[in-house]
């Protein structure tokens, strides 16, 4: 089978085919069609546990199928922005006036014009180093989706950069802890997230991200999709499994 026969949106079947990928691997043949089997009209998705390893292709495993509900709810506002905006130059002509200029892009550098970034999508990682490489991989994936913007949320960056990057952010790659931060300094609102992935959930319970995960979780209720990825169903990762998803998510294994 071929990525566009799983129903991928064709920028994202150019991206992979630009990535070299010609087939998907088993762990992408299991989980893409899966996650996107949910009913996204009666806004439901599939919960999805998946049990995957390192080089088995789960980051775009997981990405993929985030991107592709992004970039259909994009093509939604954009068709209606044009819309509106074609509502707005035809009634000022009607009306005998100049046709409306469009507004200037605001820089998100000025800090006069801050607003808190408000994602739609989240990947939580156990460490700097994955949130980097999921990243980048995301960024790959989204060369030819226009006005879709990947942040990674990571310690150390100046302020300044920091909110460049984070504005207009439609998917947020982050460690639980920074993301707190940033959430709790009012930088990120995260109650517009509809789509949550734990990447190496075992990892982040070693590492002790265990409260930080269930307050990430209750910030973000209203979601409609959690994937947790992890080495292993180990007891701990399903105990997890009951907390944050729905009838504990459908198993991949
Ligand atoms: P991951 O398991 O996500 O760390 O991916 C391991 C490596 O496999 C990464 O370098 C990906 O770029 C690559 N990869 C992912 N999916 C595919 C695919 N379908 N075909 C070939 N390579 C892939």
């Amino acid at each position: 089978a071929a990525f566009a026969a799983l129903g991928l949106a064709p920028e994202l079947v150019a991206a992979v085919t630009d990535l070299g990928y010609t087939q998907p691997t088993p762990v992408q043949l299991r989980t893409i069609p899966l996650a996107l089997s949910g009913k996204a009209d009666q806004g439901a998705f599939n919960d999805l546990m998946v049990s995957s390893q390192t080089g088995s292709g789960k980051t775009a495993a997981f990405l993929l199928p985030m991107l592709h509900t992004l970039v259909q709810q994009q093509h939604e506002v954009a068709a209606a922005e044009i819309a509106a905006w074609d509502a707005k130059v035809a009634e000022a002509l009607a009306n005998g006036e100049p046709a409306p200029k469009k507004p200037r892009r605001k820089s998100p550098l000025d800090s006069r014009h801050f607003k808190p970034a408000v994602p739609g999508a989240l990947v939580l990682c156990p460490t700097r180093e994955l949130a980097q490489q999921v990243a980048s991989d995301a960024i790959d994936l989204v060369k030819h989706c226009r006005g879709l913007r990947v942040a990674n949320v990571v310690g150390g960056m100046p302020y300044q950069l920091q909110i460049a990057k984070l504005q207009n952010a439609n998917l947020v790659v982050a460690t639980p802890g920074r993301l707190l931060d940033l959430q709790r300094s009012g930088q990120i609102k995260l109650d517009q997230i509809r789509f949550l992935v734990m990447d190496e959930a075992d990892r982040m319970l070693d590492l002790g991200f265990a409260d930080d995960l269930a307050e990430i979780h209750q910030l973000t209720a209203q979601r409609q999709q959690t994937m947790m990825f992890s080495a292993t169903f180990a007891p701990r990762i399903q105990q997890l499994a009951m907390r944050v998803m729905h009838d504990n998510g459908a198993r991949v294994q």
